[in-house]
C-alpha cells in the first residue's frame, strides 16, 4: 500500500461531526499503551501522525485520518485506564456506542492486543461488544519483537483462546518495531473495504 497522503480531518466528539464523504472506515481500538498509535504510524509510514502514549484526562475524541482519499482510519481513544473516573468512562462509552452502532461507513475494527500477555478483561469486553454489534474484527497482536520467535505460536494460541476468536475474525502477528505483519494488516484491511 503506497500511502500518498494521510491527514487528520476531524477530532469528533459526536456524530454530527463525522465526515460526510462516505469513504469506508476502519476503526482502531485498544487498551491505552498497547501500541495503537505506533500501529497507525507504522501502517501510514509516519513517525508521529497518531500521537503515541496519549495520557488519560485529555479530551477523548474519535480521530478521523483520511488516507489517499480512499479510506479513513478512525482512532478510538484507548480503554482500560484504571485511573479514569467513572464519568469519563461513561462519556467514553456513549461516544463509542454512538459510533459503533449503525455507522454505515464502518467496515471493520482493528483491535490491538499485546502478544506478550493474555487479553485483559477490558480486551475481552471490547471484543464481545464488537461481536454483539456484528462488526468484522481484525485482531492485531503487537509487540512481537519483545518475545522470542519460538514463543509466538504459543502466545497467539492464548490470544485466540482467551478472546474466543471466531473463525471469520483475523489474527495478525505484528511489531511496530520491525514492521512484521504490516503487509498482512493492509491486506486484511483492503479485503474488508472492498
Ligand atoms: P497507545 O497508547 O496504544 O497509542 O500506545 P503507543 O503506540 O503510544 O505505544 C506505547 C509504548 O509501547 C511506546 O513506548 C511504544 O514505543 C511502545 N511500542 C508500541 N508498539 C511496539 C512494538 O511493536 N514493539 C515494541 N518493542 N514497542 C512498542
Amino acid at each position: 500500500m503506497k500511502v500518498v497522503s494521510a491527514d487528520i480531518v476531524i477530532s469528533a466528539v459526536s456524530s454530527k461531526q463525522y465526515p460526510e464523504d462516505a469513504l469506508p472506515e476502519i476503526a482502531l481500538a485498544g487498551r491505552s499503551n498497547v501500541g495503537k498509535s505506533s500501529f497507525i504510524n507504522t501502517l501510514l509510514n509516519r513517525k508521529n501522525l497518531a500521537r503515541t502514549s496519549s495520557k488519560p484526562g485529555k479530551t477523548q475524541t474519535l480521530n478521523f485520518y483520511k488516507i489517499n482519499d480512499q479510506l479513513y482510519f478512525v482512532d478510538v481513544p484507548g480503554y482500560g485506564f484504571a485511573k479514569v473516573s467513572k464519568s469519563e468512562k461513561e462519556k467514553w462509552g456513549r461516544m463509542i456506542e454512538e459510533y459503533f452502532t449503525g455507522r454505515e461507513e464502518l467496515k471493520a475494527v482493528v483491535q490491538i492486543v499485546d502478544l506478550r500477555h493474555p487479553p485483559t478483561r477490558d480486551d475481552i469486553a471490547m471484543y464481545q461488544f464488537l461481536k454483539h454489534h456484528q462488526i468484522p474484527i481484525i485482531i492485531v497482536a503487537t509487540k512481537a519483537d519483545k518475545i522470542s520467535k519460538n514463543q509466538w505460536q504459543k502466545h497467539l494460541k492464548v490470544t485466540k483462546e482467551t478472546l474466543r476468536l471466531e473463525k471469520e475474525d483475523s489474527l495478525i502477528l505484528f511489531s511496530s518495531e520491525t514492521g512484521l505483519g504490516k503487509d498482512e494488516a493492509w491486506k486484511e484491511i483492503f479485503a474488508r473495504i472492498k
